[in-house]
């Protein structure tokens, strides 16, 4: 049976050959990558989001949810009213389905930010090569879960799951900021999961290191996103946004909701209390399971 096994793992390694990010599309959907000379400082295309949102003054912040420009000092005394997800050229919001442009449907106590996942470019680990020739380099999927802090986004949650979409990994984290806003309705954490939490940032990336080596394909959806939260420098990725690409293509991606629903006859994402990163992993698993077996049809 183990041998079976360690079979399966191997043909599905090397099917999934084809769909290993190139160098070139790592760097193109923003992964961090070292600064040649600079072991300690990493480089990352910038989102599009970030360079909109930059302010000359440092003491302002452009919220990422309502787009308002505010200073650091006053946050927490102005409101944050936005509507969920994005909404491109004019189409409705993603996330509530509002109309573009229209008045806020959510009200949260302050606004937030993320240019910290742009501008922190140092505490970086990098996955090291793998021993033996023994040694699976295996494939697994990845998904975070994030919270925004007085810093920015920052980690709360990992999740791993195996080819079989066993849980391998499942850790709350303690962000090294204090928290602002928990991000439920993404994250599905609330102050009570981050209670009494003591796993720091660094505890996770040696985990990750132990359990990975650099040959191991980590499967996600928009990984660079769980990278720079991670602080990790890994190579050997396949990203379902970019396998599925969306039929207008970038910058426009499909949303890992829409693509179970296409290719998985699935619907995820729809719990109340918010995501839940074992789901969204297993579904970048099922995803590439899926492609794997379509794509040997032909
Ligand atoms: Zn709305
Ligand atoms: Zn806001």
């Amino acid at each position: 049976m183990a041998n079976k096994g360690i079979k399966r793992t191997a043909e599905f390694y090397e099917r999934l050959q084809k769909y290993i990010l190139t160098p070139a599309q790592l760097k193109d959907n923003g992964f961090p990558e070292f600064v040649p000379g600079e072991p300690d400082t990493v480089t990352m295309k910038k989102s599009d989001t970030f360079l909109q949102n930059q302010c000359s003054n440092p003491n302002e912040r452009t919220c990422v949810r309502c787009a308002n420009r505010f200073l650091i000092s006053n946050n927490g005394k102005i409101r944050c009213q936005h509507h969920w997800g994005r909404s491109f050229r004019n189409q409705p919001f993603s996330g509530c389905g509002c109309r573009s442009r229209s008045k806020g449907c959510v009200i949260a106590e302050c606004h937030v930010y993320e240019d910290n996942k742009f501008t922190d470019v140092h505490g970086y680990v990098c996955t090291t090569e793998g021993t033996g020739v023994e040694e699976e380099p295996g494939v697994y999927a990845l998904d975070c879960e994030m919270v925004f802090t007085t810093a920015g986004s920052e980690l709360a949650k990992v999740t791993v799951v195996d080819q079989d979409l066993k849980v391998v990994y499942d850790k709350v984290v303690k962000p090294g900021n204090r928290v602002i806003n928990h991000n439920t309705r993404f994250s599905g954490l609330t102050e009570k999961d981050l209670r009494g939490v003591t796993t720091s940032l660094q505890d996770v990336q040696d985990d990750l290191l132990r359990l990975f080596n650099d040959k191991t394909i980590l499967v996600g959806h928009s990984l660079e996103h769980d990278f720079l939260v991670l602080k990790l420098v890994h190579r050997t990725v396949v990203d379902t946004s970019v396998v599925f690409p969306h039929r207008l293509g970038r910058p426009y991606k499909k949303g890992l909701k829409k693509l179970c629903e296409d290719y998985l006859g699935k619907r995820i994402q729809n719990k109340v209390g918010g995501h839940d990163s074992a789901e969204d992993a297993s579904a970048c698993m099922e995803l590439m399971q899926k492609k794997v077996r379509m794509s040997s049809c032909y």
